[in-house]
């Protein structure tokens, strides 16, 4: 059942009944049936509807910032916001898609090839709540320039985004069955990536989820891109300016109610610095307690996408603290209907403790204390994901030093949970496998045909 909860009230809004097996069928028809004449068309074709679909994205902004409120408990200006990058990742592959996936002439040993690059087919696109929109715009914008079709599942809570998506494709000229929205239950999952008409999938979403799909997909030779969990470190090594250090890395953390995957969950102080930061995130953090209502634009703490949600965080803050760690802000369900949770900083948390290890997605920010550069870097890649991570500092080369050799698929340097459109975005390690945005992002699901001339 698809189902639209306010978290914010507790109240239910709409149930959907998933889609049958001869629904889930029928629309995979759909999408491969409509692949032949897609592919057809030249990029710059399809690029233009792209460019079309940015316009309504921009334009439709605020219906679809209110739709996340009311799902998932997004703060509505954050809503707005993520709009806003889903319009630059459709305005980038509009504009450069056409160049990324024009042949590539070669100068090989012995003469001259060309690499062609072709779609592959339907795809599928499992999508998660957290950016209802950001996340369906890095599958579907570069796949649909490159001329794949896509069946889409977006996550259980959010169908009214997945259809007012879906709306936004077709009124800007994809046509009806080159993108279509599902509403399979995710035990449906297995069944289309075994059918024959399905050449792919892109799953962003939990670790469990990508095992599972990840070993559907290879059970069926199917290309998989996975986009999983994440737990960021974030190094501080010295700051100009602690307040501001703070207060950007504690933004950074919050951001979302903090069920961001490259959110900075770990942050690792050098101890020359560590009580001070301690104290001031700590204090900082206080702003995170007053729950609000998501709509408002003052508000700083919004619900969580739902009380299964906030309980899970709730019980791993509970655990951390039962195994020693030290609570030092927070850590509080709110009473009441909505599914909030206080900020909570907890320090003192070791290799013995679950919490260590594992992705906390909500409001809980972990610090460390590193003694040395060393010993920073060490923790930073003691964890079993490797998504992002973010060095902060004052002298550029030791930023860099430090950045190359941190193992995950991104680094920032005095920024943090960063996303831009012509730069690939992908873990290593348990957060996944492949690329998303930028040149790589529309290269998964194509196939680079050598031609030797
Ligand atoms: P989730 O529970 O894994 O759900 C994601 C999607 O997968 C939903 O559509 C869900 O469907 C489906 N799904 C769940 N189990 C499945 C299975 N066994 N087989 C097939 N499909 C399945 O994840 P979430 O709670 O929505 O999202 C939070 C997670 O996503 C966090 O770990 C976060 O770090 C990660 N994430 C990663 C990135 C990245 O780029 N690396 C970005 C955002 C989020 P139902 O809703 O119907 O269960």
């Amino acid at each position: 059942m698809y189902t639209v909860t306010n978290p914010a009230t507790g109240e239910l809004v709409e149930q959907i009944e998933n889609a049958t097996d001869e629904q889930v069928d029928a629309a995979i028809g759909r999408v491969h049936n409509a692949f032949a004449a897609w592919r057809r068309r030249s990029a710059t074709d399809r690029a233009k509807i792209v460019l079309r679909a940015a316009e309504l994205f921009a334009e439709r902004a605020d219906e679809l910032a209110e739709i996340m409120t009311l799902e998932m408990g997004k703060r509505i200006n954050e809503g707005r916001g993520e709009v806003g990058v889903v319009v630059d990742i459709f305005t980038y592959y509009g504009q450069h898609g056409p160049d990324l996936v024009a042949d590539q002439p070669m100068t090989v040993r012995g003469g001259e090839a060309v690499i062609q690059k072709t779609p592959l087919g339907a795809l599928l696109g499992v999508m998660p709540w957290n950016f209802p929109c950001y996340q369906v715009a890095r599958f579907v914008a570069p796949n649909l320039v490159l001329g794949n079709t896509i069946l889409l599942k977006h996550a259980s809570i959010c169908p009214r985004s997945a259809l007012a998506i879906e709306q936004i494709l077709h009124d800007a000229g994809v046509p009806e069955d080159v993108y279509v929205n599902t509403f399979a239950a995710s035990r449906q999952v297995p069944a289309i990536l075994a059918d024959p008409r399905i050449q792919g999938v892109s799953l962003t979403g939990s670790e469990a989820a990508g095992i599972s799909v990840a070993a559907e997909a290879g059970r069926n030779l199917k290309k998989a891109v996975l986009e999983l969990g994440g737990s960021d470190p974030l190094i501080v090594l010295d700051t100009a300016d602690m307040d501001e250090t703070v207060a950007r890395t504690a933004t950074a953390r919050m951001r979302n109610c903090g069920q961001s995957c490259n959110a900075p969950k770990r942050m690792i102080v050098l101890a020359d610095i560590y009580d001070e930061f301690v104290e001031k995130l700590t204090r900082r953090v206080a702003d995170f307690f007053k729950p609000g209502d998501p709509r408002d634009p003052d508000t700083k703490l919004p619900p969580l996408a739902s009380t299964a949600a906030r309980d899970e965080v709730a019980a791993q803050v509970a655990q951390a603290i039962e195994q020693g760690a030290t609570l030092r802000a927070g850590g509080h369900v709110v009473d009441g209907p909505g599914a909030y949770l206080e900020a909570t900083v907890l320090t003192d948390v070791t290799p013995e403790m679950n919490a260590y290890y594992e992705e906390i997605f909500g409001p809980v920010v972990l610090v460390f204390k590193a003694e040395t550069e060393e010993q920073a870097i060490e923790i930073a890649n003691d964890s079993p994901f490797g998504l992002g991570a973010s060095v902060w500092g004052t002298d550029p080369a030791r930023l860099r030093r430090v950045a190359e050799q941190i193992e995950s698929g991104m680094v920032y340097l005095n920024s943090a949970g960063g996303s831009q459109a012509d730069l690939p975005f992908g873990g290593i390690k348990r957060s996944g496998m492949g690329r998303e945005l930028g040149p790589a992002g529309i290269e998964e699901f194509m196939n680079q045909k050598s031609i030797r001339l």
